[in-house]
């Protein structure tokens, strides 16, 4: 019983390490779309690759 309690313990432990924030993926929503699973943190927010991209083409048009 202890070893099958210390490996799932193990399992857990490696599903934690699995989260998202491990693949460079946020679960935090995107500034731009609102929506979660987002790739980067720029500017204090966190977005999409394409959304970030959008932003900065924004941003230079209102500069
Ligand atoms: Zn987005």
């Amino acid at each position: 019983m202890g070893i099958l309690d210390s490996f799932k313990k193990k399992i857990e432990e490696e599903k934690k390490e699995d989260a998202p924030a491990a693949k460079g993926k946020y679960e935090d929503a995107c500034a731009l779309c609102g929506q979660g699973g987002t790739d980067k943190k720029w500017m204090g927010q966190y977005w999409h690759k394409k959304c970030m991209r959008v932003a900065k083409k924004g941003a230079r048009k209102m500069v």
